[in-house]
């Protein structure tokens, strides 16, 4: 707050930045995510709509440039889930109808065979599935989602599994806990809050994401004649895989808080 850094280059916060893909990596590492990236958001929600973003551009290789082009994409939840899932279809153009509430069991964890089932069901419309977002601590009652079975039908129909884990994901500190996200490895994408379970003051959050490079190709774009320079550190512009230009050090707090516990 008192420097008022940014993080869209190097050049203007390279501590920060620094600071902020060591996070990732230790953040990665709890996932089990080997050769991840990731950025610092504004909050679980932002992690959330990034995770359908990536997967957006799974589904529809060109859609940067070329948009939807009539095709019915086709995301999935659990009942349970938070909304931010709703403004996400409303921000990417995919549309609130196309945004199917699976139904959970009595603890609130989602049921597989009825994420399978509206999944075919979308099939037989001539629909695209391209999306399916568990919650790893749904926001009333914590319920955690099964992966393991769920990503086993994200295989099957090749479709972007994204785990929303921005208040449950640090049960992976516990050695007790993280039972409760086994097996999230098998996921494309996690989002964690570090304001939440994790007591960092508002807002510290990130979306992880296994496979490297794919933030950088759906985020980036643009400023490069005056922003983003090909200098030494050009592989350090954090905001080339962000969709903020002017965005806080929130990995400071993160880092101190992390080194003191
Ligand atoms: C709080 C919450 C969010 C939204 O996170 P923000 O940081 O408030 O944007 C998303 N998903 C779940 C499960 C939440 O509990």
């Amino acid at each position: 707050s008192l420097s008022n850094a940014t993080m869209h280059t190097y050049q203007v916060g390279p501590v920060a930045t620094l600071m902020e893909l060591e996070l990732i990596k230790q953040w990665n590492a709890l996932v089990g995510f080997e050769e991840g990236d990731g950025v610092m958001v504004s909050g679980g929600s932002q992690a959330n709509l990034i995770g359908m973003m990536l997967a957006r551009q799974k589904a529809v290789p060109n859609v940067k440039e070329q948009g939807l082009r009539g095709k019915t994409l086709v995301a999935y939840i659990s009942d349970q889930a938070h909304y931010s899932a709703l403004k996400a279809v409303n921000v990417l153009g995919i549309g609130s109808e196309n945004l199917i509430a699976v139904d959970s069991d009595q603890e609130g964890r989602i049921l597989p065979e009825a994420l399978r089932q509206a999944i075919e069901d979308s099939l037989s419309k001539g629909h695209t599935p391209f999306f399916i977002g568990l919650t790893a601590g749904t926001t009333v009652t914590g319920a955690f989602d099964p992966v393991a079975p769920c990503a086993q039908i994200a295989r099957e129909f090749d479709l972007w599994l994204h785990i929303d884990g921005a208040w449950g994901a640090p049960v992976l500190f516990s050695d007790s806990h993280k039972h409760l996200l086994a097996d999230c490895e098998l996921a494309d994408s996690v989002a964690w809050d570090a304001h939440k379970l994790m007591n960092v003051p508002i807002t510290a959050a990130v979306i992880l994401v296994k496979q490297a490079g794919l933030l950088n190709q759906a985020c980036s774009g643009g400023g490069s004649d005056y922003l983003f320079h090909h200098d030494e550190n050009a592989d350090f512009n954090l905001g080339q895989r962000s969709i903020q230009c002017g965005r806080r050090a929130d990995a400071l707090k993160v880092w101190m808080s992390w080194k003191a516990i």
